[in-house]
């Protein structure tokens, strides 16, 4: 036992992507594994050490009974909880689901239907208490390591409150909706990303959750007018938070 803050890492509904990035990050990762004691990591290490935990990670949305009583354990074993990227944060796409029954939707996965019980897909905080959320599919590697290096100084995290746009228009690209008219939801998701789609010429699709003063309403109508069928509107403030009260308003606003 050392005296290194203890982490955790847990794994829940999730393609396993948010804790890869903790992998991906080379460069400080030794740096990361000197300043911490990665006690609990089951995707990296052979032996996890039991709890108590300074700080806890949870990737993914939780779907099922099980995940609950896994999540209500982590949550009093962990100083600090903290939402591993957007499942674990408001559902992200693993909340696709929630718009078709629960029923039709376990047929459509499993074959044999009388050992499931799944539940509606909810980000974390829909059971637990949480003390910070790191957003996006997958998480910013750069906010990951700000977030650690922030906890071990015992600075709080640092709030981007403003859209995608911003960053957009700081890396100087063209805008894809005004130029070409393309549905980007870059004006009302939050930043941190970099502007990564938009300056790779793709829309961005709102993986990040709705920024603070979002008017997803009024961009969903222009995505109408600009030809975008209602379904198709639908679906994009769906994808990733869709249950987030921003996103659900821009989904109903057609
Ligand atoms: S937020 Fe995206 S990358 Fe992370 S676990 Fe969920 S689906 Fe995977
Ligand atoms: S391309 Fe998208 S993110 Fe960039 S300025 Fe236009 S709407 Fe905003
Ligand atoms: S541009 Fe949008 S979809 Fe792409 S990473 Fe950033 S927030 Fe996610």
């Amino acid at each position: 036992m050392t005296d290194k803050p203890r982490v955790a890492i847990y794994k829940m509904s999730s393609c396993a992507g948010c804790q890869l990035e903790f992998l991906n990050l080379e460069p400080v990762l030794l740096d990361v594994v000197g300043a911490v004691e990665l006690s609990y990591f089951v995707m990296a290490r052979r032996q996890n050490a039991p709890g108590p935990y300074d700080i806890g990670f949870v990737e993914g949305a939780i779907t099922c009974g099980e995940e609950i009583e896994k999540l209500k354990r982590a949550r009093q074993e962990c100083r600090v909880l903290v939402a591993l990227g957007s499942c674990a944060c408001f559902g992200g796409l693993p909340s696709i689901k929630n718009w078709i029954p629960e029923r039709v939707v376990e047929s459509r996965v499993y074959q044999n239907l009388e050992v499931i019980e799944s539940t509606k897909a909810y980000g974390i905080d829909e059971y637990v208490k949480v003390d910070a959320y790191l957003k996006g599919c997958p998480v910013d590697k750069g906010e990951l390591v700000e977030f650690i290096k922030g906890a071990l100084l015992g600075i709080s995290p640092h709030l981007r409150p403003h859209s995608v746009c911003v960053e957009c228009k700081l890396r100087e690209n063209v805008c894809l909706f005004v130029s070409q008219g393309e549905p980007c939801l870059g004006a009302v998701t939050t930043a941190g990303c970099g502007a990564l789609c938009p300056s790779r010429g793709k829309v961005c699709d709102g993986c990040r959750g709705p920024a603070n003063d979002a008017n997803a309403e009024s961009l969903a109508r222009s995505f109408t007018e600009y030809g975008l069928h209602k379904s198709d509107v639908i679906r994009k403030f769906r994808k990733f938070a869709g249950l987030t009260p921003e996103f659900s308003k821009g989904a109903e606003a057609v």
